[in-house]
Parts: C-alpha cells; sequence; structure tokens
C-alpha cells in the first residue's frame, strides 16, 4: 500500500520491465477510462481513445491544449485551488468537476489526477484519469430527491411510523413518532405498544416477525398526568435490503417491522364520554340494588338470633306448656316462611358474561364516577397508571363494583371532621405476570388485629371506635376470588389504609 503523502516511486525503466512499451501504451490507449498525460501545467500530450469520447475532441486535436480547456468555469476556484495544492505537494488528487465537451454539452466528471515523479525527485507530468457520471449523479440526486420528499412527506404526515430492525432497534422514525414519546415520557413508545398488543414480540420478532403483525389494533397508555392516550396501531413486515459488500450478488434482505400509529384518543374521548354517563347510571343502579341486597341479607342475619332463641323456648316449653310451644311453633314456622319470602326477593346481582378488559380503564372509570365525591370531600388524588398493561379476563360490573367500593371506604375513612391529609392514591402497576391495584389513603388505617376480621360478612368496627373498616370488603374479596386473585390490607405510606388487590394476566375467573 502506497504511504500517504510519500511522493510514488518513479517507473521501472522499460529495460527493467517484463511488458513491451507498445502493449503498455495499447492498453492506456484502449482502456475504457478517459485517460490523459500532462505536462507540468496540465498542457496535455496524450489522451487515449475513452478521453476523445468523452470529451468530443480528437486524440490529436487536443494534444498541446491546456485541461482548462475542458473547463466550464463554474467549479468553485476553491475546488481548483485544493487539485493544485496536493498535486504540488505531489499528492494524488480526486473530485468531481463540471466540464464542457466540445460541443458546449456539460458534464460532470469524476476525476483522478496523480503527479508523476521522476528519479530527482521532481514532477514532470500528470496523469489524469477521468469518467462522465453525470447520469450517475442524476440518479443519486433522484434517490435523494426522493428520499428528501419521501421523508417530508412521513414527517408531515400526522401518524407517527417507528421500523424496528430483527434486533428491536428503532432504524427510523418520524417526527410525529419523537413527539409521541416526548408526549408519553416513553423512550421508545414502540416497544410499549408491542408489549401491549403483542406481548410475546421480543422473543419471536428475529425468528418469525409475521407473528407480530395486526392490522388497527387499538390500545391505551395511561399517563400520570392528562388524559390517557387511544392509539390504533398496525405492524407489518417489510422486506429490508442489505447494504454489506456480501449481499452484492444476492438480494438478501432482512425483515423490518414497521409500526404505523394513530392517535384515536379524540374519537375515544367522545365514546368513552358517553360510556362513562352510562357507566354512571349502571354502577348507581347496582349500588342501590346492592345496598338493598346487603341490608336484607344482614336483616335476615341477625333475624336468625332471635329465631335461635324462640327454638330453644320451644324445646323448654314443649313438656311445660305445649300448647303455648305449638303457638311459638307455628309463629315461628310463619316467621321462617316470611323470611324465605323475603330471602327470595332479595335482588340477585346481575350475571356478567367474562370478556377481556383493560385494569387502567377500569381504575379510571372509577375515578371518573367518583370525582364528585372525591371533590366534596377534598381529597387530592395521585392516579400512577402502568402505561400500560396487559389485558385480563373479567367482569367488568364487579371489578369496576369492587374498585369503586375500595375508593368509597377510603373516601370515608378521610372525610372525618377535622381530618386534615386526604390523600388517595390509586397505582397500577405490571410485574411479570401479575398485575398489582394498590388503593392507598391517607385516613386512620386498619389496626393489624382488625385486618383479618375486615373480610368476615357484616363485620363493621364504624360504630363508636371511629376508626375506619368500610362496608363490603367481604364482597370485594368474594369478587376478587372469583378473578383468581388476591386482596391484602397493609399500611399506606402515609400512615392510612393500603389495599393491594393482584391478578394473574393468565387468571381464569370462575
Ligand atoms: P486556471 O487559470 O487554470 O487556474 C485556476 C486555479 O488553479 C488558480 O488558483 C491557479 O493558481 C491554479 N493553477 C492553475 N494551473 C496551475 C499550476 N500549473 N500549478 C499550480 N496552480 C495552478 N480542469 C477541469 O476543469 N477539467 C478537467 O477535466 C481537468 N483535468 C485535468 C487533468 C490534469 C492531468 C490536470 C493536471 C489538470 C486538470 N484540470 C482540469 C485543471 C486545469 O488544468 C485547470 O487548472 C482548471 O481547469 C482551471 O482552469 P481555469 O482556466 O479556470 O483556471
Amino acid at each position: 500500500m502506497p504511504v500517504a503523502n510519500a511522493p510514488r516511486k518513479p517507473f521501472a525503466t522499460a529495460a527493467e520491465s517484463p511488458l513491451p512499451p507498445e502493449a503498455f501504451l495499447q492498453a492506456v490507449d484502449q482502456a475504457d477510462l478517459a485517460i490523459s498525460i500532462t505536462d507540468a501545467k496540465a498542457n496535455i500530450l496524450f489522451a487515449n481513445q475513452a478521453f476523445a469520447e468523452v470529451t468530443g475532441y480528437g486524440t490529436e486535436e487536443i494534444i498541446g491544449k491546456n485541461e482548462s480547456v475542458l473547463s466550464n468555469h463554474t467549479t468553485p476556484p476553491e475546488t481548483y485551488q485544493e487539485l493544485w495544492r496536493e498535486l504540488a505537494a505531489q499528492r494524488p488528487w480526486s473530485g468531481k468537476l463540471l466540464n464542457r465537451r466540445k460541443d458546449g454539452e456539460l458534464y460532470l466528471a469524476e476525476l483522478s489526477i496523480s503527479p508523476v515523479v521522476d528519479a530527482d525527485g521532481k514532477t514532470t507530468h500528470f496523469l489524469g484519469m477521468h469518467r462522465d457520471v453525470t447520469e450517475l449523479h442524476r440518479l443519486e440526486r433522484l434517490v435523494r430527491n426522493q428520499k428528501q420528499l419521501i421523508e417530508s412527506v412521513v414527517d408531515a404526515a400526522p401518524i407517527a411510523f417507528a421500523l424496528l430492525d430483527p434486533a428491536g432497534r428503532i432504524i427510523f422514525s418520524n417526527q410525529e413518532y419523537t413527539k409521541l414519546s416526548a408526549d408519553l415520557r416513553i423512550a421508545e413508545p414502540a416497544h410499549a405498544l408491542l408489549d401491549s398488543l403483542a406481548p410475546q414480540w421480543r422473543e419471536i420478532v428475529a425468528s418469525d416477525p409475521a407473528h407480530c403483525t395486526f392490522t388497527s389494533h387499538e390500545t391505551r397508555i395511561d399517563r400520570p398526568a392528562g388524559r390517557p392516550r387511544w392509539l390504533s396501531v398496525t405492524s407489518s413486515v417489510i422486506d429490508m435490503q442489505s447494504d454489506c459488500a456480501d449481499s452484492y450478488f444476492c438480494a438478501a434482505g432482512q425483515p423490518g417491522l414497521l409500526l404505523v400509529i394513530s392517535d384515536i384518543s379524540s374519537l375515544r374521548e367522545e365514546q368513552e364520554r358517553a360510556r362513562a354517563a352510562v357507566l354512571q347510571a349502571v354502577l348507581a343502579e347496582e349500588e342501590r340494588t346492592a345496598a338493598i341486597r346487603e341490608s336484607l341479607s344482614a336483616t335476615l342475619f341477625r333475624l336468625e338470633e332471635p329465631m335461635n332463641v324462640m327454638n330453644s323456648a320451644i324445646s323448654v316449653l314443649q313438656r311445660r306448656d305445649p300448647l303455648s310451644a305449638g303457638m311459638l311453633s307455628e309463629a315461628l314456622n310463619a316467621s321462617r316462611e316470611h323470611m324465605e319470602t323475603l330471602r327470595q326477593v332479595i335482588p340477585q346481582s346481575p350475571q356478567e358474561i367474562v370478556v377481556s378488559l383493560n385494569i387502567n380503564e377500569v381504575l379510571r372509570d372509577v375515578l371518573e364516577v367518583s370525582t364528585p365525591r372525591l371533590l366534596s370531600a377534598g381529597v387530592v388524588v395521585d392516579w400512577q397508571p402502568a402505561a400500560t398493561v396487559p389485558s385480563i379476563l373479567g367482569r367488568p360490573l364487579q371489578l369496576r363494583m369492587l374498585f369503586k367500593a375500595l375508593v368509597d371506604n377510603a373516601i370515608e375513612a378521610m372525610n372525618v371532621k377535622g381530618w386534615k391529609r386526604r390523600e388517595l392514591s390509586l397505582i397500577s402497576a405490571v410485574d411479570g405476570k401479575r398485575i398489582a391495584i394498590s388503593v392507598l389513603d391517607s385516613g386512620p388505617g386498619i389496626p393489624e388485629e382488625w385486618r383479618l376480621k375486615a373480610f368476615e360478612p357484616f363485620f363493621t368496627a364504624k360504630n363508636g371506635s371511629g376508626k375506619h373498616i368500610g362496608t363490603g370488603l367481604s364482597r370485594a374479596q368474594q369478587v376478587v376470588a372469583d378473578h383468581g386473585g388476591i386482596i391484602d390490607l397493609g399500611d399506606s405510606p402515609s400512615g392510612g389504609c393500603a389495599v393491594i388487590v393482584e391478578f394473574r394476566v393468565d387468571g381464569d375467573p370462575i
């Protein structure tokens, strides 16, 4: 390899070379590259056939003329200055110049000039080689213009694009994607979206990208502040040609995953508003029914005690006063019948079918319908959703009722005269195959010894104690268990009550 900046070694003499001089001349003359040899002032001493073809000047006609005859005089002077600086330092120069053919037609020449140095280290000649790259330049420009055009269109589109390579790296994205990333405060929204819509994508994107494709799947991204964003995502495989040298003779390509993401939040918000109104009515109705159900059940439960007392009295009276025992027994039977009738009219919970649902959506709905109560109790809400949560199977109304009951309990615990700190945190977090939901309040909390009892039916510690144990925890536990989850009570960081509900992503509700 020639050493950079070092003067070239002089040619081997004809005597030293096994190549006959005429073969050398013929090779240069017939080469498919415009070759010229000049003196030290760029006056042409030799030009080959290809030179004549490119420039339009005959090989004889051009002899004696300076290379500047090819100049169109529009190449920036700095280019020539650099060219001559390099040659003066006996270094080769290569670059592009705008040339003019003999007939006046312009062409772009890709030129390489090497100084020819004699045995005394003096530059005696220059060897120039050039080719017409006008068409190549035109095609390059065309490609560059098209690329710019595509990039401008892609950037102007109100849709986010992200292209992932087989390793899952984002290798192309548009401005809308960058905006989305900043807005959601997620480094790579594409990854979060794939996690939510094709959870197995990380394992299979390199080997089986076709299994990561889908069309117009919708997902929501929850943010601690602001409304959730609804995104419709289409994922498709595109073939990307490799630019490695070894792919020159075979069209080796690698598949890329193209995500096209459109924001459908405003449309969904409208639908959500309508749905929230319906939901509010449904929840209010279900709450009313549940209250009737609970108070009737509690009444029946409490009536069992005097009934049992009456039963014992009948046993005692039977020997001493059979007549009274008989009358009492009749009264007891009649009462039992009435109780049974009452039991039958207890309104049942609606039968719900199990559907795939997003727990963040459930929690958000609960906050929405609880807003008036939260505001009137002066409770500050800290909503910390996991950006995306995998769907779980569940009964939407039951789960909404469950979390509404937990939020209601928290409000009730803090909405006590003189209670200053009123904060409610609602947190969802995904941990592998589990989704944990924490309802944390800054109320007085639940003493350790009541935590197990709190799940017993009809247990209440509200009267007199001043400590909070909400109603419906036994119902809450039932709903959680029906969904294959667990519920636990603990202390919140602010000293209040922490209710932690955990569901398995692959849970199978009964
Ligand atoms: P010029 O008056 O020639 O000079 C322009 C600039 O070059 C000035 O800054 C001047 O100081 C400097 N310069 C000119 N000659 C010399 C020199 N001998 N030593 C040091 N500095 C000098 N030009 C093309 O436009 N197209 C070609 O295809 C082309 N092929 C060339 C092939 C070879 C082998 C060589 C040696 C030169 C080639 N040139 C080519 C360069 C050409 O010789 C002219 O320098 C150039 O065309 C500018 O010409 P000009 O008449 O506009 O200006």
